[in-house]
């Protein structure tokens, strides 16, 4: 079906002309009707579905006309989401005279105030900067229509819930809810039986789910040599960009400080960075100014960038939903991505949970080539700051990146370098796939 036959309006849909779609993914097929006819909806589906236009685009045809006072307000988990999502409210109305403002914290006040000043439509938030607002009087909720809660499970994660209920009870009483969230455990549910009256459920796939065009792999290896194996997958895969999580701040900052030490251009994305810093960060990422991305995972939940080749997870991440949602950075929308996660002896649980929680097996591989120090055996003391977030000597990366390159084409997912020849993973160990330990996973 294409969008002409779901009812969005005129500007609308040449607003989604615009943004180079031509069908609806499944979320937009379901939810597009659900929104249009006005009612409540909670939304489950696995990242890069394309929610933000499942949620966007019928609400702005059912705003229609411009009307100098909030009628919409989306609420987000952090900056990077709330700038995001502002820019698809603007990108698909620009064939209208709706106007949206992003509202967050880590900038100043003065031109989210003009703008609000100058009358806007549509609101999207993150919480604390929405409450500024409306403490002072700038933001009046009380001509909400349509109230959109996303990554409602990350809000709680946030500590986020309690400034969300007061949000919402700030809202008038009659008004539509749309509620998304990867998960919804009890919290979540409570909050949204609240808010929400007699909701149309959607849910895409499992939101548990890996999004089946990603080729994602284990990469087993000792714990000091982390670090080395980062640099030799980056030198021996042929990348346009990367994504490389650290499971924390400190480390995050580390792994970028040697990977600029190594000759590559990197940004770095955590809570820690101002807002320019992010902001920067971001766009040049998208730009390809920086080839590498080094982030921890609240700073990079729902990120949007298109054309992320690969994620590697340098860490291996704490809970298991994060495992889909950062390998779901790359592969958005169909496209073909790649994704690495370095594991360690000490990870041996987090895997197994993660396969638990996928309900799939992830292949383990070996880089070719590779110099592999023994696992389950006593490794070398570490030089000085390796541990948490830098890991490994370093230093031997030979400033070439093109030259593990080589042929490969791009469709297999994993490029050239890997162990040479061979079909499909050429990379894959030839002993069954087990590289020194294997992380078995009940089903
Ligand atoms: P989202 O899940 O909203 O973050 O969207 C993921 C990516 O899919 C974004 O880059 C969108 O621009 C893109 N996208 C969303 N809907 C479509 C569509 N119908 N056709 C092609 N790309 C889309």
């Amino acid at each position: 079906m294409p969008f002409k036959a779901l009812n969005l309006s005129e500007p609308v849909l040449r607003g989604v002309q615009a943004a180079g779609y031509t069908d609806p993914t499944p979320i937009q097929l379901r939810a597009i009707p659900v929104v249009l006819g006005g009612g409540d909806l909670i939304g489950s589906a696995q990242t890069g579905t394309g929610k933000t236009a499942a949620f966007a685009l019928p609400v702005l045809t059912r705003l229609g006309k411009h009307a100098a006072k909030p009628r919409v307000l989306v609420l987000e988990p952090t900056r990077e989401l709330a700038a995001q999502v502002e820019t698809a409210f603007r990108d698909f109305a620009r064939f209208t005279d709706l106007r949206t403002v992003a509202v967050f914290g880590g900038v100043g006040y003065g031109s989210q105030r003009s703008e609000l000043r100058k009358g806007v439509d549509v609101i999207v938030a993150t919480p604390g900067r929405l409450m500024d607002y409306v403490q002072d009087g700038s933001i009046n909720l009380r001509d909400i229509q349509i109230l959109i809660l996303d990554e409602v499970d990350r809000m709680l994660d946030m500590g986020f819930l309690p400034v969300v209920k007061d949000i919402i009870g700030r809202c008038p009483r009659e008004r539509q809810t749309l509620f998304f969230s990867a998960t919804v455990p009890p919290e979540i549910a409570a909050v949204a039986s609240f808010a929400l009256r007699n909701p149309t459920k959607v849910e895409i796939g499992v939101s548990r789910s890996v999004n089946n065009s990603i080729n994602h792999a284990l990469y087993p290896v000792a714990f000091g040599q982390k670090f080395d194996l980062l640099l030799a997958l980056l030198e021996k895969t042929e990348f346009d960009s990367v994504l490389v999580f650290s499971r924390t701040k400190h480390g995050a900052d580390k792994i970028a400080r040697r990977l600029k030490a190594a000759n590559h251009s990197v940004a770095v994305l955590h809570a820690n960075r101002s807002q320019n810093q992010r902001i920067e960060a971001l766009a040049g990422f998208k730009s390809g100014k920086y080839e590498v991305m080094v982030a921890t995972d609240i700073a990079a939940r729902g990120i949007d960038v298109a054309g992320v080749t690969h994620v590697i997870n340098y860490d291996v991440p704490e809970n298991p939903e994060d495992y889909v949602h950062r390998i779901g950075r790359t592969g958005r929308a169909q496209a073909v991505g790649d994704a690495f996660t370095l594991v360690t002896p000490e990870n041996a649980d987090d895997i197994r949970d993660i396969q638990r929680f996928i309900g799939q097996k992830i292949p383990e591989l070996r880089l070719e080539g590779f110099d592999y120090l023994p696992f389950g055996v006593a490794q070398p003391k570490q030089p000085r700051g390796q541990r948490g977030g830098g890991g490994g000597g370093g230093g031997h990366r030979g400033g070439n990146r093109s030259g593990g390159g080589g042929g490969g084409g791009r469709s297999g997912g994993f490029r050239s370098g890997h162990g040479g020849g061979g079909g499909g993973n050429p990379n894959r160990d030839n002993n069954g796939g087990k590289v020194g330990f294997s992380f078995r996973g009940r089903r």
